[in-house]
């Protein structure tokens, strides 16, 4: 056993599960995972404990494991804190609770100066009336809880759209966001450890389809030293202001007046899938890194040009992709669905002229 080995308990058995894992073998690490199946992405990568009613699975993963992570931000804070009063769990319930609720994730924004859209909560129709006089038209309805890839949302364009907003988002508390005219998409990534030693990740522009992210451009271009310093220094606020050990990710809007936040996750996230080719050290292995007490990588791109491309529903012509010298192919071992994250390509680049030549190649290939 290497002196620092560590038994690791994941919540969950996903593709972040799977990849989490693949990244703290190295490091000679032990896994299990909680999940539902043996035929999810990550049953064959270690103790695998299998959810039910008959048995204390989860009891014996607690038993198995020096430290708990999750892979979701949907996980129950009641639970995260009943399994750290034996077990250490990172990120800590704190990060979970703002997190999975867009109410109080956007109060911590605001109450940390992190500039935000314009925002209410409601909670029956009168209220999504009364919001919609104060935050004007368009304006997007979200639940507070359980949204994700874009589902539980609705953006309302005129006042006729919204009892149907309400009934669509299913008659639960949400909050009403004003719409904001974003130039695009980024996201930054930061980790720490339990000593207080932080890094960041260069900030990186995501492009979604019908809700789901679909490129990942890393680093983003043209972005100025003062703009990545303004996103190192909200995500510095959020993680001391949580106590937050492990990976901490923030989706933004680029307006023209500056950085606009949109959402936290508490975990390693779609949009940070190029560090692993792309980056000195993955998010992965320093997630793995900061929840098992170790120093932090280096978050350095190795090649100027980076990008991930997310394989959706399909896997498309896998054996062209394998052929492609700059491409690397990370599949996830599920089975073909519309709309399901099968799998991603990272491509590496020393030019920008390269990195479009190679996506344009790889947008022939996928389906
Ligand atoms: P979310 O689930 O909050 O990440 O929202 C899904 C997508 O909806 C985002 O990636 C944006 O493209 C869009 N979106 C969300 N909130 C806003 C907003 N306040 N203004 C404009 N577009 C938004």
């Amino acid at each position: 056993m290497t002196p620092f080995s560590r038994r690791v308990g994941i919540l969950g058995a996903g593709q972040l599960g799977r990849m989490l894992a693949m990244a703290g073998y190295p490091l000679g690490h032990k896994f299990g995972f909680y999940g539902l199946n043996h035929d999810e992405p990550a049953a064959m990568l270690g103790n695998m404990h299998i959810q039910s009613d008959d048995t204390d699975s989860l009891g014996q993963l607690v038993d198995f494991a020096d430290v708990i992570t999750y892979e979701s931000e949907n996980t129950s804070v009641e639970l995260v804190e009943k399994i750290s009063q034996t077990t250490p769990v990172y990120p800590s319930a704190a990060s979970l609770y703002y997190s999975q609720h867009r109410g109080r994730e956007k109060s911590l924004f605001t109450e940390l100066n992190i500039p935000c859209a314009p925002y209410t909560l409601v909670t029956n129709l009168a209220e999504l009336h009364q919001a919609v006089d104060m935050i004007g038209l368009p304006a997007i309805l979200k639940s507070t809880t359980e949204g994700y890839d874009g589902k539980g949302q609705f953006v309302i364009k005129q006042t006729s759209q919204i009892e149907q907003a309400w009934s669509s988002i299913g008659e639960r508390e949400a909050i009403l966001e004003g719409f904001i005219e974003f130039k695009r998409e980024l996201s930054i990534i930061a980790v720490r450890n339990a000593d207080n030693q932080h890094v960041y990740y260069p900030l990186v522009e995501n492009q979604h389809h019908e809700g789901i992210l679909r490129l990942t451009v890393a680093p983003a271009q043209q972005i100025s030293p003062a703009i990545q310093q303004q996103a190192e220094t909200y995500m510095q606020a959020l993680l001391d202001q949580m106590d937050h050990v492990g990976v901490l990710t923030l989706e933004l809007f680029e307006t023209e007046a500056g950085l606009v936040a949109n959402e936290m996750a508490p975990r390693v996230h779609n949009s940070g899938h190029w560090t692993m080719e792309g980056a000195q050290t993955s998010q992965f292995e320093n997630h793995i890194r900061a929840i098992t007490g170790l120093p932090l990588g280096s978050t350095v791109p190795r090649q100027p040009f980076a990008a991930m491309v997310n394989i959706i529903g399909q896997h498309g012509d896998i054996e062209a992709v394998l052929k492609m010298p700059n491409a690397f192919l990370h599949l996830y071992d599920k089975a073909e669905r519309a709309g399901r994250k099968l799998g991603h390509i990272n491509v590496v680049a020393d030019s920008e002229a390269e990195l479009q030549t190679s996506l344009e190649q790889l947008k022939a290939w996928m389906p």
